[in-house]
């Protein structure tokens, strides 16, 4: 019998120990096609209710695998509480900012559309994919909730006030990173970053009106809007969120 350690599969079924477990197929071929795990392995398996746990493949065949949680390893915990939107952007950045993202441990990402967004389709089913390996890989214990596109004037519109709006405003904010975001007092917040293009000024103007949202410069130069994403969740993680 070996050990996978390094196979860590989220499940939305409830999991607790000695209760087996019936995978769904995508996670089936996964461990049996991909990873060739044969009855008797360890994996390791979690959630956002239950937690994370060491499980047993109790039965395995392309068609159907069976695991039984036999210890739990980690109790469910509140992770922090910071959303992206982000103006969807060409097809490989915009992997990138959702994998980054979901490392970088947000809990929800909203795509907004924008005057200057230039992606017509937004397939978020893939973005959910594409989260909850980021989120297996890097070892969290929730995946981020993924809302379908909206235009960015009806979320705003929607908006809970008590959440704090960051927004990058690329060339107009002057406002310093830390000292905004040392500023905040609650903890939920939320990020806004925009697309190739940037905002147009009149966007810009309607965004900042409101009163839950606070200007952010991420500096001199002009980022590309997915090192923006990573750059932005990367100091408030280290200044307010969840490395500090
Ligand atoms: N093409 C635009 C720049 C867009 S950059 C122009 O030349 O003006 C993409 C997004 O990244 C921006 O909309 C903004 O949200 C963010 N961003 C990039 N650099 C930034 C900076 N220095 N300060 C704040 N936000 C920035």
């Amino acid at each position: 019998m070996t050990t996978q350690k390094s196979i860590r599969i989220y499940i939305k079924d409830n999991l607790a120990v000695a209760r087996d477990v019936n995978l769904p197929s995508d996670k089936s071929h996964y461990l049996c096609n991909v990873m060739r795990c044969k009855t008797g392995d360890n994996i390791v398996c979690f959630n956002e209710k239950d937690g994370e746990f060491c499980a047993t493949i109790v039965k395995i065949d392309k068609k159907c695998t069976i695991i039984q949680p036999q210890k739990q390893t980690r109790c469910p915990n509140n992770e922090a509480d910071v959303w992206l939107l982000f103006a969807p952007l060409k097809k490989d950045n915009t992997d990138f900012v959702i994998e980054k993202s979901t490392e970088l441990g947000v809990s929800k990402i909203i795509p907004v559309i924008t005057h200057f967004t230039n992606c017509d389709k937004v397939k978020t089913e893939r973005f959910v994919v594409q989260s909850i390996e980021a989120a297996e890989q890097c070892e969290r214990l929730s995946i981020p909730q993924i809302e379908t596109a909206k235009k960015l004037k009806d979320v705003l519109a929607d908006w809970d006030s008590k959440r704090t709006l960051f927004f990058m405003n690329e060339r107009r904010a002057t406002d310093n990173i830390v000292t905004v975001f040392n500023e905040c007092k609650n903890k939920s917040v939320a990020l806004l970053v925009g697309p190739e293009g940037g905002f147009s000024d009149e966007e810009a103007r309607f965004i900042a009106s409101f009163p839950f949202v606070k200007n952010v410069s991420l500096g001199p130069r002009i980022l590309r809007a997915e090192t923006a994403v990573v750059s932005a969740l990367a100091v408030w993680q280290a200044v307010k969120g969840d490395w500090n």
